[in-house]
């Protein structure tokens, strides 16, 4: 380059290295120029950073709004709190009425403050449909046993009825106290899709409680699953089902599936089999968002 340029320019050769020293020189120059502004640019930043850092305080991240609401629990874990539908406390089926005709009334009986199954009568549901829910119940297997498996003190607790019959999502009620079944269809299972985490069932002739946090599936307006329904179900106080994921409503042959609905009653189911029939006691739920 140097000879190219001392034959077309004409310039003395000493001039022209000279010039080539001279832009070197300077383009050195600039490159530390640069650099030193990068350096101070960087400099800056992490005074602002640890300035805003030590600014930083604790309000900062608290959250006061909303305010969840004051509830007054019950008296016992059993007894319903403040803010509770109480579906059945002993003396009437006033919120309950036949699912397989909803214009009529449920026909169970009712003494002693407990239901009792009438099993010709078919399966009862709430007046009111709900969505999302916290639910109590209480619930007696007959004292003396007969039949075995599927067929001793069952019931079922449909967390959503989405039509008559055994249309819906079944808890299942069976008892499981020294009578062995398909583990998916004992107590505790959400019926024939999941296992319960334990069986904590008392023995025949004693109450069981069961408490759940229900999560109804939510759907698109062409039917799609926008969201599964969840269910977290504890027995006697044991947890059993653990936010478990629904695979759609119970089917006794085939495999579940979705169907859309919204909103839905809670449903009580007398079985057909020869045993003795169940009984219930104080029922009560709690909406949630
Ligand atoms: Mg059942």
């Amino acid at each position: 380059m140097f000879q190219t340029l001392a034959r077309c320019s004409k310039l003395p050769r000493k001039y022209i290295a000279f010039l080539l020293f001279r832009c070197m020189l300077l383009s050195t120059m600039r490159s530390y120029i640069a650099d030193f502004f990068a350096f101070l640019c960087v400099v800056t930043l992490a005074a602002s950073l640890h300035a805003q850092e030590t600014s930083a305080k604790p309000e900062d991240t608290e959250v006061w709004q909303p305010e969840p609401k004051v509830v007054t629990p019950g008296t016992d874990f059993a007894k319903p709190p403040s803010d509770a539908i109480v579906l059945f406390d002993g003396k009437n089926l006033d919120e309950w009425v036949s699912a397989q005709d909803r214009s009529q009334p449920a026909k169970w009986n009712v003494a002693d403050g407990v239901m009792t199954v009438a099993k010709s009568t078919g399966n009862i549901e709430t007046r009111r449909t709900f969505h999302n829910y916290q639910f109590h119940m209480e619930w007696r297997t007959p004292e003396n046993i007969t039949g075995s498996g599927q067929a001793r003190g069952n019931s079922g607790l449909f967390l959503a009825s989405t039509g008559k019959g055994d249309a819906g999502y079944e808890l299942q009620i069976l008892d499981s106290y020294n009578n062995k079944t398909y583990v998916n269809g004992m107590v505790g299972s959400i019926y024939k899709q999941s296992i319960p985490l334990a069986n904590p069932m008392r023995k025949p002739g004693e109450w069981n409680v069961y408490d759940v946090v229900w999560t109804a599936p939510v759907f698109s307006d062409d039917g799609s699953v926008n969201s599964p329904a969840y269910a977290t179900v504890f027995l006697n106080g044991v947890l059993v089902d653990n936010h478990f994921e629904l695979k759609g409503e119970t089917r006794y042959i085939g495999q579940p599936f979705y169907k859309k609905f919204d909103g839905a009653p809670i449903k009580l189911q007398p079985h057909g089999d020869k045993s003795e029939p169940l009984s219930f006691r104080n029922i009560w739920v709690r909406e949630l968002p």
